[in-house]
Formats: C-alpha cells, sequence, structure tokens
C-alpha cells in the first residue's frame, strides 16, 4: 500500500520519467475488479487524454497524481500498483495502461481496491481532500498540527489511532506506523494520555525523521517502486522482520491483529506502562 514515503517516490519517479510525453492510447481494464473504480467510464479515458502532454506529477498523502497540460488530472491512492514498462515488455492484465508516444506504458493493477480518478481539479472526495489539505510532515507547521490533533481526541486514545485513523495525518499509515511507533518506543496500543510530555516530543520527532528516512531512501524495502525495486528503506518492525527479532535489544517481535490490521512491535523496547493506561 502506497503511503507518504511511497505517494513522494513514485511522484518524483513519474515526474522524471513523464514529463514531456505524449499520450497515445489508453487502455480499459483487461479484467474488470469489482473494487476499483474510475471517474466515468475508463473506456472514455482514452478519448480525454490522447494527445495531451504530462507536465508534472505530485504525491500528497495516500494519493499520487500525474498532471497533463490539458489541465486534467489522473490521482490514484493508495490500492493502485503502478509500473513503467519499457516498449519492449508485455503487460499482464491491468486496470489501465496509459501509452506514451515513445512507445513507453504505464501500467495500473489493483490487489485488494483502488481508485483511478481522471479529474479537472474539483475532485470531490474525502479521501483526497483530506491527502490533498494535509499538514505535511517536513512543514514547519507540523508541530502545531501534530498536538492541535491530540487535542482534539480523546484522552484515552491508543497510539496506533491517534496516528493512523480518521486521516489526521494522511500517509501515516498501518506500514510506516510501525517503524515511527519502534523509533518512539511507544506502544501500539498505549493509550496517549499515558504519555509524559517528553514521550509527545520524541513521538512527534520520530514521524518526522522516519517518514524522512523512509522518504529519502527510496520507499519501504516492503513496497515496489515504479519499476518493480523494492525500496531502500529497510523496515525494522514489519513481515520482513519478523523472524529476526528487535534490532534494539534481539528480543521477539510481537505481531498482533489491532485496529484493522497487523502490528509489529517489541514488548520490551515499546512496553506498556506499568499501571494504569491501556
Ligand atoms: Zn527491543
Amino acid at each position: 500500500m502506497i503511503e507518504l514515503p511511497e505517494a513522494l517516490t513514485l511522484a518524483k519517479e513519474l515526474k522524471e520519467a513523464l514529463t514531456g510525453k505524449t499520450v497515445a492510447r489508453v487502455l480499459p481494464p483487461t479484467k474488470p475488479h469489482r473494487f476499483c473504480w474510475f471517474n466515468g467510464e475508463a473506456a472514455d479515458y482514452e478519448g480525454r487524454l490522447r494527445g495531451s502532454k504530462v507536465v508534472s506529477a505530485r504525491g500528497f498523502g495516500i494519493y499520487v497524481e500525474i498532471l497533463f497540460d490539458s489541465g486534467l488530472k489522473l490521482a490514484v491512492n493508495d490500492g493502485v500498483n503502478l509500473r513503467l514498462l519499457s516498449p519492449e515488455a508485455a503487460p499482464g492484465d491491468y486496470q489501465l495502461l496509459i501509452q506514451f508516444s515513445d512507445g513507453a506504458a504505464l501500467v495500473f493493477t489493483v490487489a485488494m481496491y483502488g481508485g483511478i480518478v481522471l479529474h479537472d481539479g474539483g475532485l470531490d472526495d474525502e479521501y483526497y481532500c483530506k491527502s490533498l489539505a494535509g499538514v505535511s510532515p517536513f512543514s514547519p507547521e507540523f508541530e502545531q498540527h501534530f498536538y492541535e490533533a491530540l487535542g482534539r481526541c480523546k484522552p484515552k486514545i491508543s497510539a496506533k489511532a491517534f496516528l493512523a485513523t480518521q486521516q489526521r495525518f494522511p500517509g501515516i499509515g498501518n506500514g510506516t506506523l510501525q517503524d515511527i511507533l519502534f523509533a518512539a518506543g511507544v506502544n501500539p496500543r498505549r493509550g496517549m494520555d499515558t504519555l509524559t510530555g517528553a514521550e509527545r516530543e520524541r513521538l512527534l520527532s520520530s514521524v518526522v525523521s522516519v517518514l524522512g528516512e523512509m522518504t529519502e531512501k527510496g520507499g519501504r524495502d516492503t513496497e515496489k517502486d515504479l519499476y518493480g525495486k523494492n525500496g531502500g528503506y529497510l523496515t525494522k518492525m514489519s513481515k520482513n522482520t519478523l523472524a529476526q527479532g528487535c534490532p534494539a535489544c534481539g528480543g521477539s517481535i510481537v505481531k498482533e491483529a489491532y485496529l484493522g490490521g497487523s502490528v509489529y512491535y517489541c514488548p520490551r523496547c515499546q512496553a506498556m506502562p506499568a499501571k494504569g493506561g491501556k
């Protein structure tokens, strides 16, 4: 799933690879997917895009968006995989394929669900709008946003619920969350009201530094980039490391289902408070 580091990485790669290229063909799904949605009919995308030139691409929250010289924008969300194929490569099944005049093909596939939405800038979708309006963790306003968001939550909200639900921080999801909490030494189930001021500060700085490192290294190693290569950031708490143990203390990593997805943590380095809290 795309989270902020991958959205920024894909956008950078798309911008470098596609800017100046002209759309020659747009092919609709080879096999329609029940949970892939379009804006109107996918078959109409060709008529709306053919002859347009890519002028840029951007990433925000859980979205990657390609901008065309016609003013149209093609936004994809976290469930869509993007792959740029050379003219010789044969694509398998896909939900959309854009072929450029030089033969390169951008292929869109979907595993669980995904949106591939062509729009003119006025897209009225809750997730899209929240992602677009989200305060970047790399901006100077983020600290204020973090504490204001915390102030609006119920005091006992857990660390995972605080960071990864309700789109308070678009682009932090169940993936990036794990290493952020590990870096902060905070258990996913821990109530935010049990964190000291210093621990809250450490959580805030972990959000910024971990997302920054993931972005700098081209996304997480559990995800793939535009060319099918794994990201360069080696996750510390993920399915990849479950068997290896905690990189800090060597103890076993715990995997548990919690709030719609597995959490991975070290019960020693991310201990629950001895009494009180949840
Ligand atoms: Zn540990």
